[in-house]
């Protein structure tokens, strides 16, 4: 993993240099769970908090670090935690408004490119693609329509036109995901280490196109979710994902759709937090019970993570789910 792979270039070493200087470690925040960070750095992954400098200076909760952000990280010494110190300034930044008594909430920073995909076999719903490109538009990156499950399209031509009648100068390209049908098309955005976000409704086949572009079975697809207990998102703890053919993808929850515009906040992450801090135990199926080396019960030790929280994890886990590393 490099991270000119992941879209650093030569504006943020300048930027970085000054932090350098301090010590401080460049990456990228490539998932965000509710009790800590994963960044990405030039030689490995690590977890990181917030320091209360971060937080404070923050004016809005949009501020605050978010998936696609490229950051300074103070490593852990000792016992402590790795923090991060600084957000460098971003390029774009997709931005959920604020609605009632919500505030802003960041969804992805500095993405290039933003798929808005929507499926041809379900009604085609022209409005919330006008909503999409509004949400797009104002974050920066270019946007572009996938309409994905065209192989269920009675019309594909006519719904193409469709989209493009409201979606001026955004390009439109009618793909099979499952199919791997028309994907080709779609390469030239990654170009260059770019990064592209995807955002959609449930059920459009996000999962299905980011495995696909990725050549490996990075998010678990509707099916998939279906057969797991526990619902959703067990097998990542990631929402930017480094393609081997080049440039980045990110999926994160937020970004899936009609919880864009209601009120329902993303709830339930599950137990991201700590499946998160699980990555750092010694056993891959550790149980968080009385294993050697387990950062799970260390955290709880730390102050990191309540007990509590733990042991309803460890209620609502089946021993057949200890999870792939
Ligand atoms: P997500 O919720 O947007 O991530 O959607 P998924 O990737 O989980 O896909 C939802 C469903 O659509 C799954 O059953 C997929 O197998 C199916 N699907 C995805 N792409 C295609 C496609 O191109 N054609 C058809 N017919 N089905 C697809
Ligand atoms: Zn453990």
């Amino acid at each position: 993993m490099t991270l000119n792979a992941l879209g650093w270039c030569e504006r943020h070493r300048a930027e970085f240099a000054a932090h350098a200087a301090e010590g401080l470690l460049a990456g990228r925040v490539v998932g965000e769970h509710r009790s800590h960070y994963r960044v990405a750095t030039e030689t490995a992954e690590l977890t990181a908090g917030a320091t209360g400098r971060v937080r404070n200076t923050a004016a809005q909760r949009s501020d605050l670090p978010g998936v696609g952000d490229f950051v300074g990280v103070r490593l852990a010494v000792g016992d402590g935690a790795s923090t991060i110190e600084v957000v460098l300034p971003r390029t774009t930044a997709l931005i959920r408004k604020a609605s009632g008594e919500r505030q802003p909430q960041l969804l992805a920073a500095n993405v290039d490119v933003v798929f808005i995909v929507t499926a041809a076999d379900s009604d085609l719903n022209l409005p919330r693609i006008e909503r999409y490109l509004a949400l797009v538009r104002e974050s920066g990156a270019a946007p572009v329509i996938v309409l994905n499950k065209a192989d269920l399209a009675e019309d594909v031509d006519e719904t193409i036109r469709e989209i493009a009648a409201i979606a001026p100068g955004a390009p439109v390209h009618a793909i099979s995901a499952r199919g791997r049908e028309g994907i080709e098309a779609l390469e030239q955005y990654f170009a260059r280490s770019k990064t592209v976000g995807f955002i959609g409704s449930s059920g459009v086949g996000k999962s299905t196109l980011t495995n696909e572009m990725l050549g490996r079975a990075a998010q678990a697809t509707q099916e998939v979710r279906a057969h797991d207990s526990r619902g959703r998102h067990t097998t990542t703890h990631r929402q930017l994902f480094l393609r081997s053919q080049g440039g980045c993808i990110i999926d994160t929850p937020g970004m899936r759709g009609l919880e864009l515009w209601n009120a329902a906040e993303n709830a339930g992450n599950d137990f991201d937090d700590i499946e998160g801090l699980a990555t750092g135990c010694k056993f891959r199926n550790c149980r968080h019970d009385s294993e050697p080396g387990c950062a799970v019960r260390a955290a709880v030790g730390r102050g990191d993570l309540e007990a509590k929280r733990l042991a309803s994890y460890v209620k609502f886990s089946s021993p057949l789910r200890a999870s792939p590393r």
